[in-house]
């Protein structure tokens, strides 16, 4: 049996983990469960799966929780000192990595630190802090398994050595020519651009195949998920540039591929279904039940590719350009996307406003070299004020 501690348990991500481990409640016992407002939500969370610890966001949220879970044995902490103990545990293997957005980075690397099983799904963290972030996994010794669905399919389509390489495999040794990344190109792919300006919060998040947080769903729109995605394959799989390509293929039903040196190309296909890359990643190296069906080939009709358009998806090349920068550019420009997306969602600025607010932020924010977490994290802050700042200047109201 293996103990398992869930960062944002109350999400997306979070909730499709507790359906897997629901169905294996011989082989996880979960350890922790933790989200930022939602103590209703954890609370059941908690009467069902009975951790030994829950963790809110602030103190008064946690005397509700307590209250909430009285006369329950689970023990109630708060912010981000909680976050940390709870990743970190000595009694803890495993931790699934579920917050969303930059926040997740120091929890995750509590657990990295303390050489846990990560399941990543938080890709902000890589984002925001690359080479450090692999080079901590590499001192604790920790075992990243990607959990993002490309990222997963790509790391299945690997040779059993590289997968024991995550963050410092050798790609053209292994024989691979290149990786592709594929993206649905999300609900305003086939939409004439003029359109784009007036598209409401509501219309970005309804995505055509994968049902997703708010925050990844407007990321997925722009396609700075994408983006996101591709400085994480930097690092996960320790890419070069040529190494790297994106692909829009509309179905949603091949995940990401692998194209090798003999004209060979390895894939993973399945259902848009998150449940099939995080049980992978509970279940490795065994194969466990997802509750997620097979595809029915004789039904799936067409699977077709093009490439993304520049005009329809500025933030996707922000985040390449971004990636191939530097540590800084990426930082920053996740930062700037975190309050561009926010300020999106609450109907303060526009959906085309979003890449404006972030390529203005980059092109006017004074980078430095950060060699640290912290020097990052400041970098972090600093962006964030400057894309507030931004965003006053260019909202509605
Ligand atoms: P979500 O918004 O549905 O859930 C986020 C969770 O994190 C919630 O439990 C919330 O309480 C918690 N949280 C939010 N802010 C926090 C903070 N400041 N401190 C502590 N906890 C906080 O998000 P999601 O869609 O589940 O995505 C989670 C992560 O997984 C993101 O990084 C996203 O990019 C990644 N991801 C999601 C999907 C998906 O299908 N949803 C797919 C691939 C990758
Ligand atoms: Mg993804």
């Amino acid at each position: 049996m293996r103990s398992i501690t869930v960062l944002g348990a109350t999400g997306s991500i979070g909730k499709n983990t507790l359906d897997v481990v629901r169905r294996h409640r011989d082989d996880f016992s979960v350890f922790a469960l933790t989200a930022m407002t939602q103590v209703d939500a954890l609370a059941e969370l908690c009467r069902e799966f009975k951790p030994q610890y829950a963790v809110i966001g602030c103190a008064d949220d946690a005397v509700k929780l307590e209250r909430a879970l009285a006369p329950q044995q689970t023990t109630v902490l708060y912010g981000q000192q909680g976050l940390a103990d709870v990743s970190a545990a000595a009694d803890v293997d495993v931790v699934m990595a579920a917050i969303v957005g930059a926040a997740g980075l120091r929890p995750t690397l509590a657990a990295i630190d303390a050489g846990k099983t990560v399941l990543l799904a938080n890709k902000e963290a890589l984002v925001v802090s690359g080479q450090l972030f692999i080079e901590h996994a590499k001192q604790s010794g920790a075992r990243i398994l990607p959990v993002d669905s490309e990222h997963n399919a790509i790391f299945q389509c690997l040779p059993e050595q590289q997968q024991q390489q995550v963050g410092h495999m050798d790609l053209a040794a292994a024989g691979i020519d290149h990786i592709l990344l594929t993206g649905s190109g999300g609900p305003f792919r086939d939409l004439p651009l003029p359109q784009l300006a007036q598209q409401s919060p509501e219309a970005a998040c309804n995505h055509p195949n994968w049902s997703m947080g708010r925050k990844i769903s407007v990321d997925s729109a722009t396609m700075l998920n994408k983006g996101l995605e591709y400085i994480e394959a930097r690092w996960l799989f320790n890419c070069q540039r040529q190494q790297l390509q994106i692909v829009i293929h509309p179905q949603s039903v091949i995940h990401s591929m692998v194209q090798y040196v003999d004209g060979s190309v390895l894939a993973q296909l399945g259902q848009p279904d998150m449940r099939t890359p995080i049980a992978h990643t509970l279940g490795f190296p065994d194969r466990i039940n997802s509750g997620v069906g097979g595809l029915d080939f004789t039904r799936l009709g067409e699977l077709t590719f093009k490439q993304p358009e520049p005009a329809r998806y500025p933030c996707l090349q922000l985040a390449i350009d971004s990636c191939w920068e530097g540590q800084s550019a990426t930082t920053s420009l996740n930062a700037a996307n975190e309050i561009a997306v926010d300020a999106f969602l609450k109907e303060q600025i526009g959906f085309t406003q979003i890449a404006e607010v972030c390529d203005w932020v980059l092109q006017h924010q004074p980078m430095f070299h950060c060699a640290s977490i912290d020097e990052l994290l400041q970098l972090d802050q600093q962006v964030r004020e400057r894309a507030r700042e931004r965003v006053k200047q260019v909202a509605y109201v």
